[in-house]
This record gives structure tokens, C-alpha cells and sequence, in this order.
């Protein structure tokens, strides 16, 4: 099959967050079993170029219907750790993705739609026909929208659309007045709410809510959040909509890239282990206690790694910092937020405890040492208010790091409880609590590091169950075909 991935993030080049990993991870998946997958982006000013293979200029003169006018794009090729991947580069006054980060722009619709456009636009000039499409989120939501209602009379009639949201907190919500630029010119007839129509603001319309009415197919990122999104405020505002297309949307968990996270060759980290070896994994934690100068000794580490989101829990994630303290364990964290405040809120709290030898906050993004910490934690907390998927705990897992997860989204498609899952013994992986608040972590924190002191070897026994789990792209790589079959016929 031919597979044309549109999306504004991928992995390492463009990286944000998980959408980034499933970009590549599935990609890749997917060329490894034989089919064939080319990737669609944004040429940003900030993306990772030391990770693109032989850039070089695809199509010169790509000119973009766009708001009467048009805007000349250049698109550029190049490999990404093998990956075929284009770049879109517009150039314009608006200089749309030369601004030095990805998002957080008041235009950010703008900048997307019109990449949505560009993306089709090439597609049609450059005379690719995959039999499928696939975007994600709603920066490419507008795509099957572009595509049934301008493209498919231009010359893009056979290609199926299977659009993915990863994160129901951001539709794009925004004023109908963009359309227009794409060339839908109906207000009324788009800015219905059968079509686009916003459900909460009647003025505005909604990228995603058109991905899901005009896709082929609509994935998120776990069985349960897709039952989540539909059932519980967790669609915000979608769960009708969902509703009226339950026949064509589903949930299929995200893989996770065992190239990249793989403890037995990861060049991150200083001891490589694997399930018989997990005892090495205690010569990382020596090294990441002296990086990070926590004092040595018999007590548990536990991590957090991720962004600083209230998403996440951030009140929980703190409480479990200090129940950690208070219960002679050490805790690391390392995350960093886009939200007003929140580096601050933790920055104050690295100060506060600067002293504390048992305890480190790197505020930042830094993947070598997220690396370090996966491989060096015994636990790993993520107490998330949502959690569409989650990789954090898959990637713990990979590293025999036990997670402790509050039971939502992904997090409870992924993570068996050691005491209470329905699971067999053997199959059981982790530690899970149902209520977001301080007692919820409190008891399964406390079972946890029970556990750990009690019972070492039943705790290394839960790690290697948790390493033991196929959390590959294999499983989701033949989910995902299974839909692409079943929407190309259509
Ligand atoms: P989300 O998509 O909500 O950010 P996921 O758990 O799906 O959460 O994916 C998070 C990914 O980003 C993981 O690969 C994690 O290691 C990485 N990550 C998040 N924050 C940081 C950080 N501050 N430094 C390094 N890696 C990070």
C-alpha cells in the first residue's frame, strides 16, 4: 500500500510530544512490512536538520491557492533516520513556520490550514496517488475536508483519509474567515454544525469536529480513551459528534519505538541490560544519582518525565514528590511546560528544595537524560487527569522502571495493577489508582515502595513482567493496516 503521512510534527526532526513518535514510529512500522510511506511536514526554521539525510530541493515552484492570492512554496526531501519526508517551506511575509518554535502563535490555524492546503496541493502537482492518507490532529484536520469537497474534482478522487487525534484538549477552534482562504467559500453551508460548527462557540468553527465528519476513518490513541472521549467530558464538546460516527471512529493504542527505547543498545545510557539482566540497571542508577548528586544509598528513585501540563496532574506529580521524601525515597523529575506559570510554580519549588540531596528537578527538555532517568528509576509516576495514550509508561516499562499511573485513558489500557488487577499474576505490570487526588497516590505510591522494601524480589519480578510486554508497533501497526484495508475499498 502507498501511505502519505500529513502531519505537523515527527520525530526527532520536529518534535513536540508523542504525536512526533507516532509519526515515526508507525511510519517506520509500516515500510517494515513491505509498504510504502512518504511524510508530509511543515519545513520549520527551528526543526532538527542534523537529523535529515540529504535535504535538498524537491519541488521548486509550488504555488498555493491561498486567500485569492497564492503563496509559492518550495518542498524539500530528505531522510529521516530512513523516513521519506518532505518539507513544506511557504514563502511569505507571514513567514508561517519561520519563527523559531512550533506552535503558540495567534495564527496558528492559519499557519496550519494553510499547510493542510499545501500538503494536498503538492500531493496533486507532484502527481502522488497513495491509496491512503493519514493525519493527525487537528493542524491537518482540514485535509479530508480539502479533499472531498475541492480535491477529489481535481484529480485526488481514489485517495481514503484516516485521520488520528491525539489530544482532545486542542481542536482548532477559530473563526470561520480561514476557511475562506482555503477556498471553502460556504460559511453557512461549512460552519454548520453538522459539518464545523462549533458545539460550544456558535460562531466559530472546529478542525477537528471536520477530520472526524469527513474522514474515512477516525482513531484516537487507546481503546479506552475512545470510549472516554464519547461517554465522559473528555471528548470536550466532540462526544455527540463522535456518537453519529461511532461506526467509523475507534481506538488503537499507540506503539512505541523499540529501536529507540531499547535498554539493551540505547547509546543514552552508560549500562546496557535487558529482562535477564535487570540487575544492571542498578549501575545506571549510580550513574544518574551522580549526575544529578543525590546521595547514594538503599532507598527507591522515583521519576517523573514529561511535560509540566495540568494535563498531567501537576498537583498530584508534586504530592507524590513529597510523599516520596516522607517516605525515605528520592524523586527526580524532569519536564517543562508551554502553559503561563508553570516553570515558574516548579522552579520555586527547586529552590525550595534546593538542599534536599534526595531530590532533583531539571526543568527543560532533554532527552539524553530522559533517557538516564527511565534507565536508573525503580518507579515512575503519572498521576494524569486525561491520558489519550501515553508513552511515558510504555517507555518505563521497556526500562524495567514500574509505573504507577492513575487509571485513565491509555494509562489503563497499558498499566495492570500489581494487587487488584483481574489480570493473572504473571500478567500484571504495574500500580494503579482510580480517584486524581492525594489519596489516590498516597496508597498506590505506599504499596509501591512497599513493595520495593518488603518484597525485592517480587518487585523485580513486577519489573521484568512490565519489560516482558510487547508495547512495540507491531500489535498498533496491524491495527492501523487493518483500517487503511478497510477504508481504501470504501
Ligand atoms: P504527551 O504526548 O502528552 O507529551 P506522552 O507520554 O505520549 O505524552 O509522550 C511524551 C514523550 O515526550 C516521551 O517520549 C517523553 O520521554 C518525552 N518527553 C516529555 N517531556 C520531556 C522532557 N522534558 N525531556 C525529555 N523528554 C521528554
Amino acid at each position: 500500500m502507498y501511505i502519505v503521512m500529513i502531519a505537523s510534527e515527527c520525530a526527532p526532526v520536529a518534535k513536540v510530544g508523542g504525536l512526533a513518535d507516532v509519526v515515526f514510529g508507525l511510519s517506520r512500522e509500516l515500510e517494515s512490512r513491505g509498504h510504502a510511506v512518504e511524510i508530509v511536514l511543515p519545513r520549520y526554521d527551528c526543526m532538527r536538520d542534523d537529523h535529515v539525510w540529504g535535504l535538498h530541493v524537491a519541488y521548486e515552484d509550488l504555488w498555493v491557492p491561498w486567500d485569492g492570492g497564492a503563496i509559492r512554496c518550495t518542498v524539500w526531501f530528505g531522510f529521516v533516520h530512513g523516513r521519506k519526508c518532505f518539507f513544506v517551506e511557504p514563502h511569505s511575509q507571514q513567514a508561517y513556520f519561520a519563527r523559531g518554535t512550533y506552535y503558540g502563535f495567534w495564527d496558528d490555524p492559519q499557519r496550519f490550514a494553510f499547510f493542510s492546503k499545501a500538503a494536498l496541493e503538492f500531493l496533486l502537482k507532484s502527481n502522488k496517488r497513495p491509496e491512503v492518507i493519514h493525519t493527525h490532529d487537528w493542524q491537518t484536520a482540514l485535509v479530508p475536508v480539502l479533499l472531498y469537497e475541492i480535491y477529489a474534482r481535481a484529480g485526488l478522487a481514489e485517495q481514503r483519509v484516516c485521520h488520528t487525534i491525539h489530544n482532545f484538549a486542542h481542536q482548532g477552534v477559530t473563526g470561520a474567515h480561514i476557511l475562506a482562504a482555503t477556498g471553502l467559500h460556504r460559511p453557512e453551508y461549512y460552519g454548520h454544525p453538522d459539518r464545523m460548527g462549533d458545539g460550544v462557540d456558535h460562531h466559530a468553527i472546529n478542525l477537528t469536529k471536520g477530520g472526524i465528519v469527513y474522514a474515512n476513518f477516525v482513531t484516537t490513541v487507546s481503546p479506552h480513551h475512545a470510549w472516554e472521549v464519547r461517554h465522559t467530558n473528555l471528548g470536550c464538546g466532540l462526544g455527540h459528534t463522535l456518537h453519529r460516527f461511532r461506526d467509523k471512529f475507534g481506538g488503537i493504542l499507540n506503539g512505541l519505538d523499540y529501536e529507540m527505547w531499547n535498554p539493551h543498545i540505547d547509546p543514552h545510557i552508560p549500562f546496557h541490560y535487558d529482562i535477564e539482566g535487570i540487575d544492571h540497571k542498578a549501575a545506571n542508577t549510580r550513574v544518574l544519582r551522580q549526575r544529578l548528586r543525590l546521595r547514594e544509598g538503599r532507598r527507591p528513585l522515583v521519576a517523573y518525565v514529561g511535560r509540566l501540563d495540568t494535563q498531567k496532574g501537576l498537583h498530584l506529580i508534586r504530592h507524590a514528590l513529597f510523599h516520596a521524601l516522607a517516605h525515605d525515597a528520592q524523586f527526580v523529575l524532569l519536564g517543562s511546560g508551554s502553559q503561563h506559570g508553570i516553570n515558574e510554580d516548579f522552579w520555586q519549588l527547586k529552590q525550595m528544595l534546593h538542599d534536599n540531596r534526595d531530590c532533583h528537578l531539571e526543568i527543560g527538555y532533554n532527552d539524553d537524560l530522559a533517557h538516564l532517568i527511565y534507565a536508573g528509576a525503580e518507579l515512575l509516576v503519572m498521576p494524569s487527569l486525561f491520558e489519550p495514550c501515553g508513552l511515558t509508561q510504555m517507555i518505563a516499562m521497556r526500562y524495567g522502571t514500574v509505573p504507577v499511573v492513575r487509571s485513565v485513558g491509555g494509562l489503563r489500557d497499558t498499566v495492570f495493577d500489581w494487587d487488584y488487577s483481574e489480570l493473572p499474576l504473571s500478567r500484571r505490570n504495574g500500580f494503579v489508582f482510580e480517584h486524581p487526588d492525594h489519596a489516590g497516590v498516597d496508597s498506590a505510591l505506599s504499596r509501591a515502595l512497599g513493595l520495593w522494601r518488603n518484597e525485592p524480589g517480587l518487585f523485580r519480578r513486577l519489573a521484568e513482567q512490565g519489560m516482558a510486554y510487547d508495547y512495540s508497533w507491531n500489535h498498533p501497526g496491524q491495527h492501523y493496516l487493518n483500517v487503511y484495508e478497510f477504508i481504501r475499498h470504501k
